[in-house]
């Protein structure tokens, strides 16, 4: 029989565990309960990371208890309250996630964010960005080279 201790590894912020000390570490930079946290999603994207004080500082506080049990605010209309998030964050949504879980609005009822619907949404676009990108530098490369034969074609 063998026996064998093996060692954990808890992210700081969200608790998160796992067996891998590099996953973990890497995990923990990007946690998005981490208040200094370093945004892989909008390096994929190609956007300019805005730290996260300056994005909390733009977002409205969440309606109080009063204001929800006083029915003046909506529970059906998720687009006006993430609107704020949206605006703050160029729209990554790792970037909202992050600024919803480290906000008064990680307890509200009614924000509503599907993060891997919009993950998924952002990543698609930005692949099929790129590949019209590609594709056009491509063709134009390709004519740039048609050309150039068609003019040194008979020297
Ligand atoms: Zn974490
Ligand atoms: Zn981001």
């Amino acid at each position: 029989m063998k026996r064998k201790k093996v060692w954990r590894y808890y992210c700081d912020f969200c608790g998160k565990g796992g067996c891998s000390k590099p996953h973990m570490a890497r995990h923990e930079k990007h946690c998005t309960k981490n208040p200094d946290r370093v945004c892989g999603m909008c390096d994929f994207l190609g956007l300019a990371q805005r730290p996260l004080g300056e994005i909390l500082a733009e977002i409205p506080a969440p309606p109080t208890k009063d204001e929800l049990h006083g029915g003046c605010v909506s529970f059906n209309e998720p687009e006006v309250h993430i609107a704020p998030f949206r605006d703050a964050t160029e729209g990554c949504p790792a970037c909202i996630l992050a600024a919803i879980r480290q906000s008064e609005w990680a307890d509200s009822p009614v924000i509503q964010f599907n993060y891997n619907a919009e993950a998924k949404e952002v990543m698609n676009e930005h692949r099929y960005y790129n590949e019209q990108m590609i594709n056009e530098r491509d063709a134009e490369t390709a004519a740039g080279l048609r050309d150039w034969e068609r003019r040194h074609g008979d020297s």
